[in-house]
């Protein structure tokens, strides 16, 4: 040990390792630039998946070797987010300056828990500029996080730690003198009944209020839920407005969900991953009136700021409160006057110590284009969310299955069918069609019990030729198949 040389990770010859990143950097531009040459999606071979389950490495292979292996298997079998023509799930469309960023932000290396750095300066500043584009005032808090549903996490934890009614961190939930209620429409994202159980306040907690035919909550039963709950010992804590669910895009009335909430003590949170960019689209701002009031805020740099994955933020209106609920330092995690630990450390606002620096990409691709380029954007997909609407509502062969909100659409093939049963097993062979063609990735979900496509335009490289082309694939594939299908 003694006599053995000293290694490191970095190179000896740190020419090769310039080539080779010179070569990464040209094979990366090619591969952006011309993505919608290729298709979206494409089944990777046996072979390929296979050379994944090759064993742990002992000796090195060059560093050359390693990447044009990655080039050859992983980057021709993604998942197609970043091409015009996917509007799966709910997705944003990445960017290259953006990328930039992510490799930027490793080679800066700091690790964003806090300190003293030009990293975490742009952190905070990144944090501001949301909070600005949300119309949240200047002395509210916030902190990125990996994602939407970590962003809601962190707005909840604030929220039951304020509703309590106890000291929450040092009594633990079995001390709450009566159990909390957190009420949303049954249209809410998934995550807030994980938080809720992650929070140990049990999915119970969660009350479903029924959406109008809007698939808005509906106030009325919102109240009547409330009351009766309070009738019944529960202490209702809070309500999560969305702005642009999942399933249709549809956008609570926050104005009026604030208003109640204010009046009635409660908590007013607003899960915004979908909609509360929408603020920075000047065509379409009004739509999310009042989000700007709740006490809380989850939204998703990585939807429609088309950050690389991964992207969240959490705004809270009382930093305060936001502080107590997360801050707490070990020995090792003193602030000091001067140096390095100087200056309020970034993880007292969330769940995680070390952090990455997510916000370079944020910062850089912001700086580059502009908010207000962003804004359009926002406001250009909106607008392909009603041409598609329009496009279905002209062909006798399809249905749309729910109001275009936003840039959510909602549809099947109908042809000359009547039976559910046989419609979903076609259109989901349409849909399946679509991707293994490497087409279009749409994907499904269930409309008031009844299956449907689901086309989210968050892609900042979709025409409307695309949208066309979904269309007239649609079609052609559900008259091919109507006549031939089994049942
Ligand atoms: C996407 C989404 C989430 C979850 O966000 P992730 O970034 O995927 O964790 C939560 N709520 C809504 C409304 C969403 O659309």
């Amino acid at each position: 040990m003694e006599n053995r040389p000293e290694e490191t990770l970095d190179p000896d010859d740190w020419s090769l390792v310039r080539d080779v990143a010179h070569e990464i950097v040209d094979d990366a531009v090619r591969h952006v630039s011309g993505v919608r040459d290729r298709r979206v999606w494409q089944e990777m071979p046996e072979a390929v998946r296979g050379s994944f389950r090759a064993p742990l490495p002992v000796e090195p292979t060059s560093l050359g070797d390693v990447y044009r292996e990655f080039r050859e298997t992983v980057l021709r079998y993604p998942m197609g987010n970043i091409h015009p023509r996917f509007w799966g799930w709910y997705m944003g469309a990445g960017n290259f300056t953006g990328a930039l960023g992510d490799f930027l932000a490793a080679i800066d290396g700091s690790n964003l828990g806090g300190g003293n750095t030009a990293a975490a300066e742009i952190d905070r500043q990144v944090v501001a500029w949301l909070k600005a584009m949300t119309e949240f005032p200047d002395s509210a808090s916030g902190t990125l996080t990996s994602g939407g549903s970590m962003a809601n996490m962190v707005g909840l934890t604030v929220a039951r730690n304020a509703m309590a009614g106890i000291d929450v961190r040092q009594e633990g939930v079995t001390s709450l003198p009566q159990p909390l209620r957190f009420y949303t429409s049954d249209q809410v994202h998934s995550c807030h009944q994980k938080a809720l159980e992650t929070l140990g306040l049990g999915s119970r907690a969660l009350r479903l209020v029924p959406s109008d035919k809007d698939f808005r909550m509906d106030l009325s039963a919102l109240k009547s839920a409330i009351e009766q709950d309070r009738a019944e010992g529960w202490k209702p804590a809070c309500v999560i407005a969305t702005a642009g669910t999942t399933n249709t895009g549809s956008i609570d009335d926050m104005q009026a969900i604030g208003d109640l909430c204010r009046r009635e003590g409660l908590w007013f949170h607003v899960d915004g991953c979908i909609g509360a960019l929408i603020k920075i689209a000047p065509e379409n701002r009004h739509l999310v009136d009042g989000i700007e009031t709740a006490d809380s805020l989850a939204l998703d740099p990585h939807k429609w700021l088309h950050a690389p994955f991964e992207a969240g933020c959490a705004v809270v209106r009382d930093a305060k409160r936001h502080f107590q609920t997360f801050t707490l330092h070990g020995d090792y995690l003193e602030e000091k006057p001067r140096g390095v630990a100087s200056g309020e450390y970034l993880f007292d606002y969330g769940f995680e110590l070390s952090r990455g620096f997510k916000a370079l990409k944020i910062w850089l691709s912001l700086k580059e284009q502009g908010v207000a380029k962003f804004g359009r954007l926002i406001d250009q997909n909106i607008a392909q969310g009603a041409y598609l609407t329009r496009l279905i509502e002209a062909e006798p062969g399809l249905e749309l299955m729910a109001p275009t909100a936003i840039n959510i659409v909602c549809f099947r093939y109908r042809g000359d069918m009547t039976d559910e049963t046989r419609l979903r097993a076609l259109n989901t062979e349409i849909m399946l069609r679509l991707q293994e063609a490497g087409t279009a990735v749409a994907t499904d979900t269930v409309v008031r019990g009844r299956h449907c496509l689901r086309a989210a335009i968050n892609n900042h490289r979709t025409r409307r030729e695309d949208l066309e082309l979904l269309v007239g694939e649609t079609l052609r594939l559900g008259r091919e198949l109507e006549g031939t299908f089994p049942m």
